[in-house]
C-alpha cells in the first residue's frame, strides 16, 4: 500500500486551485487510485489536491516566515516606494497570520478575499509558488504560474499587485457563485479581519433577463397559452395544418367544464398523496447558497407504479378512459386555470420571503417578468416542495396516463383489438422517457430547473399544462390519422430510440454522481477543469464530446417519438422542433449562467470542447 503522508483529519495547507494562496483545510480522505487528497475549506468547499499542492501547516509558516524577513534588496527597495505598501506592512503579519485571515475571510468573503490578495504576497506566498509552478495539477495553471514566475524574476515588486489581476482573469479567484455576489460583499473589503465571514448577502436584483425581458415577458404570458390551445383544435381537425389559421373556436362556454376541473383537482392531490408518503428515499439536493441543502422524497417510480395500478384498475371497473381523449380541451383549461392560480400563489408567497430564498435570475423587481421567471428557488409548504412535486409528478405521470387513455381511444375509434404499432412505439418511447426520470429522480436535483429557475408562471404551466397537454399530441394525433409500419420500420425506429437513450442516460448520470461526489472512484479516470467556485467541470467522458451531451441524446429520442407518425403532417413533428428550438436555447441561457460563474474556467472548457450539442455541427 503506498505511504500517505497526510492523515484523515489532519489540518494542512491547501492550494486554491489557479492561485499561489494556501489555505488552511481539513483533510478528509485519500484517493489511492487518482492520488489525490480529498480536503474541505473552513467554508466547506471541497476539492481534490495533489499532494504537491498541500504543504504541512508548521513547515509553511515557518519557512513563509523566514523568506519574508530575508527579501532581497530588490524587495526591500520596493516596499518603501510605496506609502501603502509601507502601512500595510507595518502590520507586520507572518504567512500564518495572512494565511489565517486568509482562511477567516475565505471564498464566500470574496471581494474581502481580493484585498488579502494584494496583501497576501508581502508575506510573500511567493515562496511556494515557485514550487507550485512544478506541481500544478492543471495545465493552465501551469501556464499562469510560469507567467508570474517569470515576471517576478523580471520585477519583483510588480508581482505584488499584478499577481492578482491575473489569477482573476484566468481562474476568478473572486468566487462568483454568481454575479451578485461581487457587489455587497466588496464594501465589506475594510471590516476588521478578526470577524467571522458571513454568508454574502443575497444579491435583491437580477442582472440579466431571458426571454426577451420585460416585453418578452408579457408576450410569453399571451402567447403560451394561445399556442397550446391552437395546437389542441388543430389536432382536433381531420385535416391539421398551419394554413388553418384561425382553427374554427368552439363557443367559450364549451371549454369550462366544472367535472373536468374536479377530475385535474382530484388527480393532482392524488399524486401529492403519494408523494408524501413516507416511501422512498430521502435524497438531498445541492447546496443553496445559504449552505444549507433541502431534502426531497424521491419515490417518483413508486407513485407512477401506483398510478399504473390505479389506471389499470379503473379500466377493469368499467371507467371509460377515452373521457380524457373527447375532453381533451377542457382538460387543459381546467390545469391552465389551476396553474395560473398557482403562480399567483407563488408570486404573492414570494414577496414575504427573505432575498436569499429567491432565484437570481426571476427577481428583476418587475411584476411581470418576475411572475412569468419565478421568484422563489424553493417554495415549500412545510416539507412540501411545490417546485419539485410540479416537475416530476402530475404532469409527467398525467403524460404517460393521457397517453395510455388516447390508445384506449385509438382502438375504439378504429375499431382495433389492439393499438397500432405506432401508437405502441409513441407509449411505450413516451414511458420509459418518464418511468427513466423518475426512476433517476434525484438527477433533477443538479438540472438547472431545480437549482436556478425560480418557480413561477414558466414552470408552473411548462409542468402542468405544456408537458401533458403538448407532448400527448403524437398519440393523440394517431387516434384519427393511423399510420400502419412494417417491422423493419419498426425495429430501425426503436434502435434509434435506444441511441438515443444510452447516449441522454450515460451522460446525465456521470454529470449527476460527478456533482454528487466528485472524488467517487469510478469517475476517478474522467479530466476536470477547477473553477474558483470550488466546483469542478468535467472535460472528458461525455461532457467533453460535446457540451451537452444530454440534449443530443433527447433529440435523438424526440426524432424517434416523431417518426411513428409518418411525414403526412407537421403536426406530430411540432414536438421534435420545439425541442431543438428549446434546447438551443437553453443551452445558450446555461452558457451565459455558466461564464457567470465560472468565468475564464468556463471559457477554457469552452475552448476544449468546441461543440455545443452536435458533434462537428452544433
Ligand atoms: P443540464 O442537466 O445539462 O445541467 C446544466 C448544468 O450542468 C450547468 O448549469 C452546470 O451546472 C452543469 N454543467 C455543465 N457543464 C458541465 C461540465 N462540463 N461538468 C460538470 N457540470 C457541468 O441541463 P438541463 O437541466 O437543461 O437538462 C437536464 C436534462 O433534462 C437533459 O437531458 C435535458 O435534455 C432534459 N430536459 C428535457 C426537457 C423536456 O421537456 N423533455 C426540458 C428540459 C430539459 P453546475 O456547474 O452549477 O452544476
Amino acid at each position: 500500500m503506498p505511504t500517505v503522508k497526510y492523515q484523515k483529519d489532519e489540518t494542512v495547507m491547501g492550494r486554491w486551485p489557479g492561485s499561489s494562496l494556501y489555505y488552511q483545510v481539513k483533510v478528509v480522505g485519500f484517493d489511492s487510485k487518482s492520488q489525490l487528497y480529498t480536503v474541505i475549506y473552513k467554508d466547506g468547499t471541497e476539492l481534490e489536491l495533489k499532494e504537491q499542492d498541500i504543504r504541512s501547516a508548521a513547515g509553511f509558516q515557518l519557512r513563509s516566515r523566514s523568506r519574508s524577513r530575508s527579501r532581497s534588496p530588490g524587495r526591500r527597495r520596493s516596499r518603501s516606494r510605496s506609502p501603502a505598501r509601507t502601512t500595510r506592512r507595518s502590520s507586520s503579519r507572518t504567512a500564518a497570520a495572512v494565511a489565517a485571515a486568509a482562511i477567516t475571510e475565505s471564498a464566500k468573503e470574496s471581494s474581502r478575499k481580493d484585498a488579502k490578495v494584494k496583501d497576501t504576497p508581502e508575506a510573500d506566498l511567493s515562496s511556494v509558488t515557485k514550487e507550485a509552478e512544478n506541481n500544478s495539477n492543471n495545465k493552465h495553471e501551469k501556464k499562469e504560474e510560469n507567467n508570474t514566475a517569470n515576471k517576478v524574476n523580471e520585477k519583483p515588486e510588480a508581482k505584488v499587485d499584478a499577481e492578482p489581476e491575473k489569477n482573476q482573469g484566468r481562474y476568478n479567484l473572486r468566487r462568483r457563485k454568481d454575479d451578485g455576489d461581487a457587489k455587497p460583499v466588496e464594501t465589506k473589503a475594510e471590516e476588521p479581519e478578526e470577524k467571522e465571514a458571513k454568508p454574502a448577502p443575497a444579491p435583491t436584483v437580477a442582472t440579466t433577463l431571458d426571454f426577451g425581458g420585460k416585453i418578452g415577458a408579457y408576450f410569453w404570458l399571451l402567447f403560451l397559452p394561445a399556442w397550446v390551445l391552437f395546437l389542441l383544435l388543430q389536432v382536433n381537425m381531420e385535416d391539421p395544418s398551419l394554413v388553418n389559421f384561425p382553427p374554427p373556436l368552439p363557443p367559450l362556454e364549451t371549454l369550462w367544464d366544472t367535472q373536468a376541473f374536479g377530475i385535474v383537482i382530484l388527480w393532482i392531490l392524488f399524486q401529492a398523496l403519494l408523494y408524501v408518503l413516507p416511501v422512498g428515499k430521502l435524497s438531498e439536493g445541492m447546496p443553496l447558497r445559504t449552505g444549507e441543502r433541502l431534502k426531497y422524497r424521491t419515490n417518483g417510480f413508486f407513485a407512477i407504479v401506483v398510478s399504473a395500478l390505479v389506471a389499470v384498475a379503473a379500466v377493469y371497473q368499467g371507467i371509460d378512459l377515452t373521457y380524457i381523449h373527447s375532453n381533451f380541451l377542457q382538460l387543459s383549461v381546467a390545469t391552465f386555470l389551476i396553474s395560473v392560480l398557482l403562480s399567483i400563489y407563488l408570486y404573492i408567497r414570494s414577496r414575504y420571503v427573505s432575498a436569499d430564498q429567491l432565484a437570481l435570475g426571476g427577481n428583476s423587481g418587475n411584476v411581470v417578468y418576475d411572475f412569468f421567471k419565478g421568484r422563489e428557488l424553493n417554495p415549500r409548504i412545510k416539507n412540501f416542495d411545490l417546485k419539485f412535486f410540479c416537475e416530476m409528478r402530475p404532469g409527467l405521470i398525467g403524460w404517460c396516463l393521457i397517453n395510455f387513455a388516447m390508445a384506449l381511444a385509438e382502438m375504439k375509434q378504429q375499431g382495433l383489438d389492439a393499438p397500432s404499432y405506432a401508437m405502441i412505439l409513441v407509449n411505450v418511447f413516451q414511458l420509459l422517457y418518464v418511468v427513466d426520470g423518475l426512476w433517476n429522480e434525484e438527477a433533477i436535483l443538479t438540472t438547472m430547473d431545480l437549482m436556478h429557475d425560480g418557480f413561477g408562471f414558466m414552470l408552473a404551466f411548462g409542468d402542468l399544462v405544456w408537458v401533458p397537454f403538448t407532448y400527448t399530441l403524437q398519440a393523440y394525433y394517431l387516434v384519427s390519422h393511423p399510420n400502419p409500419l412494417s417491422p423493419l420500420v419498426v425495429a430501425l425506429i426503436v434502435t434509434l430510440k435506444l441511441v438515443g437513450f444510452y447516449i441522454f442516460r450515460k451522460s446525465n448520470s456521470e454529470k449527476n454522481a460527478f456533482r454528487r461526489n466528485p472524488s467517487d472512484p469510478t469517475l476517478s479516470y474522467l479530466k476536470t477543469i477547477p473553477t474558483a467556485t470550488g466546483k469542478s467541470l468535467l472535460v472528458s467522458g461525455w461532457w467533453g464530446v460535446v457540451r451537452h451531451p444530454n440534449y443530443l441524446g433527447d433529440l435523438i429520442m424526440a426524432l424517434a417519438w416523431s417518426l411513428p407518425c409518418g411525414f403526412s403532417h407537421l403536426l406530430p413533428w411540432y414536438y421534435m422542433i420545439y425541442f431543438i428550438i428549446l434546447l438551443v436555447h437553453r443551452d445558450s441561457r446555461d452558457m451565459s449562467n455558466c461564464r457567470r460563474k465560472y468565468g475564464s474556467a468556463w471559457d477554457e472548457y469552452c475552448r476544449t470542447v468546441r461543440y455545443r450539442i452536435i458533434p462537428r455541427v452544433y
